[in-house]
């Protein structure tokens, strides 16, 4: 970038450096948010449809999850990357409602659009949106309906919300039982963690075969066959070293000059293995998890006192099962004393869809659960395992708050009326932002109605005449096409899953509005601007090959337009 100064030119910028400002800058980041919006909007909803993804290495995705798809594409435009960002946030905060965070922000910045075209100055709109969803949190907030914690049925609706249209269809219902059970069974007083809830994938059988156990399950079998497949009353060690002779840290050469040397070394490895083996058998040791390897040997000796024992246990495997069963892992095993022993009502070998599993239940905590999920093949089971953790936070999160709110445009319906209401009120050129805002919201039941083969205009309409008529909960069942009272039909969704989407839009569409100047180090991607040096690179959006463009997209949603 070089200015004249007194006939000289002022380098300021690097020459490799590419740089769009003003309504340039704008309209290409607006058009990149739009794009990423657009790639995510067809998923919405039940009747949303899913997206397959192909990543470099050929691995295949199926899913109907913003979050992941967002995740899965190589995005590289930087304010199409806040996009996703806002997604990731929805995901971590309340582990729903993803797409629509990201469908209502590509709208706030379509809508933004239109008021820059008419010369409305970002900061105002800025100002407009920001006052716009501090109603719409307090319009959310009153619509609000408080759910208590052993209202099972109605968490059990919130958790077959969540699952909704995601491979999940044919086994909602149990699955959100699962589900519920697993939430509440984790509760202690430092709240709830649904990492708590281990979730074990088992591809072959159906859906519906999918089971909760209150316990842990190692994807393991036991090491030696001569081993009992169950113990009852069981009292467990859980060892993070080797159950072997130590090698020794020196690489030391031993020279056998004849055979008895030879036996008398194997014989003092092979007493130092069973005196591994009697000091767990003498502190009563019924089963042995170990983290690392088992000697044949000492396999053999195990077998002998009818130990059951599993070798490379995963360490996340161990730490469960210590918590669970309140074993202490034990390093050293000379020093192992009964107190370091946990307990398990039952440690048992199973198959599980042909899988050797073992599982150990009738734990000390009963936090420890996990839940197998089942599928006729992998790409089922992955997406019913993001359908079910959407489940588990919304769950969780209501479990949490207390409040929920109907689904199916619901909510968005309300919102744009109220809003609307709200704009006169406001007065002055931030109006026509709040206005904006009230009109961007609507996107939800349009899209909504759109997925499930509705006329769009007529299910807003309907809706509209509903709440203005009083009747909040009305919502549109993309199932039936009717618009009905989503509370009753059991379409409910956490209050935060709606309230931090609001936020978060806005605050993504608030930063991408008010950047007019985009300054991109050197073109990484060589395109080079080297022999062109005193005019700089070309004005407009054509010029930021540095910053990735849209590449990775170009296939998916119709991003090829970014260039
Ligand atoms: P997100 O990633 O935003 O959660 P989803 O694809 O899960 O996207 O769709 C969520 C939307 O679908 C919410 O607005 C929710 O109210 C709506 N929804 C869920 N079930 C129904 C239903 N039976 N009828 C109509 N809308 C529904
Ligand atoms: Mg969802």
């Amino acid at each position: 970038m070089a200015q004249q100064m007194g006939g000289q030119p002022l380098l300021v910028l690097s020459e490799d450096s590419q740089r769009t400002s003003g309504q340039d800058a704008q309209s290409m980041n607006i058009t990149a948010g739009q794009a990423v919006a657009e790639a995510v909007r067809t998923t919405l909803g039940p009747k949303g449809m899913d997206k397959m993804l192909v990543s470099d290495s050929g691995d295949v995705v199926v899913t109907n999850d913003g979050v992941t798809i967002l995740k899965e594409m190589d995005i590289e435009h930087p304010a199409a990357n806040m996009i996703v960002e806002v997604a990731e946030t929805q995901e971590d905060e309340v582990g729903d409602g993803t797409t629509t965070a990201v469908v209502i922000t590509g709208e706030l910045l379509d809508k933004a659009e239109d008021l820059l075209e008419q010369d409305i100055h970002p900061t105002t709109l800025a100002q407009g949106y920001r006052q716009a969803a501090e109603r719409a949190t307090e319009i959310l907030e009153e619509n609000a309906i408080s759910v208590d914690s052993s209202d099972t049925e109605t968490l059990e609706s919130i958790a077959s919300t969540a699952m909704t249209g995601k491979g999940a269809e044919s086994s909602r219902e149990e699955l959100a039982e699962l589900v519920v059970s697993a939430v509440q069974s984790i509760g202690d007083e430092d709240g709830l963690d649904t990492d708590n809830i281990k979730v074990e994938k088992v591809i072959g059988g159906s859906i519906g075969e999918s089971e909760l156990v209150e316990g842990v399950i190692l994807d393991k079998e036991r090491v030696h066959d001569n081993m009992p497949y169950f113990k009852e009353d069981a009292n467990v060690a859980v060892i993070d070293t080797a159950i072997e002779v130590q090698e020794t840290e020196i690489d030391a050469e031993v020279n056998v000059t004849d055979p008895d040397q030879l036996q008398n070394f194997l014989d003092q490895e092979e007493d130092q293995l069973r005196e591994m083996v009697d000091g767990l058998v003498n502190v009563g040791a019924d089963v042995v998890f170990c983290e690392e390897g088992i000697d044949d040997m000492a396999q053999h000796f195990l077998a002998q006192e009818g130990i059951l024992a599993v070798r490379r246990a995963k360490d996340s495997d161990t730490n469960r099962l210590s918590r669970a069963t309140g074993a202490r892992v034990v390093s050293n095993i000379d020093d192992i004393t009964e107190d370091d022993l946990g307990y398990a009502g039952s440690v048992a070998q199973r198959d599980v869809g042909g899988d050797e599993r073992i599982f150990v239940e009738d734990v000390e905590d009963a936090r420890a659960v996990t839940l197998i999920l089942r599928g006729g093949t992998e790409h089922v089971v992955d997406e019913v395992e993001r359908a079910v953790q959407d489940s588990m936070e919304v769950v969780r999160v209501t479990l949490d708050d207390g409040q929920v709110l109907p689904g199916g445009g619901a909510p968005e319906t309300q919102l744009s009326l109220g809003l609307r209401d709200h704009a006169d009120s406001v007065g002055g050129r931030e109006q026509l932002a709040v206005e904006a805002f009230a009109d961007a919201i609507d996107v939800i039941p349009r899209t909504l109605a759109e997925n499930a083969g509705l006329d769009p205009i007529d299910s807003l309409v309907n809706l509209r005449s509903q709440h203005d008529g009083g009747d909040s909960t009305t919502g549109l069942d993309a199932y039936s096409g009717d618009i009905v009272d989503m509370e009753a039909d059991g379409v409910v969704e956490p209050l935060r899953v709606k309230t931090q989407a609001i936020e978060s839009a806005t605050e993504a569409a608030v930063m991408i509005l008010r950047i007019d100047d985009v300054i991109a180090a050197g073109d990484l991607k060589g395109g080079g601007s080297d022999d062109d040096d005193d005019e700089g690179p070309p004005a407009g959006g054509g010029g930021m090959g540095g910053m990735g463009g849209m590449g990775g997209m170009g296939g998916m949603g119709g991003m090829g337009g970014m260039t």
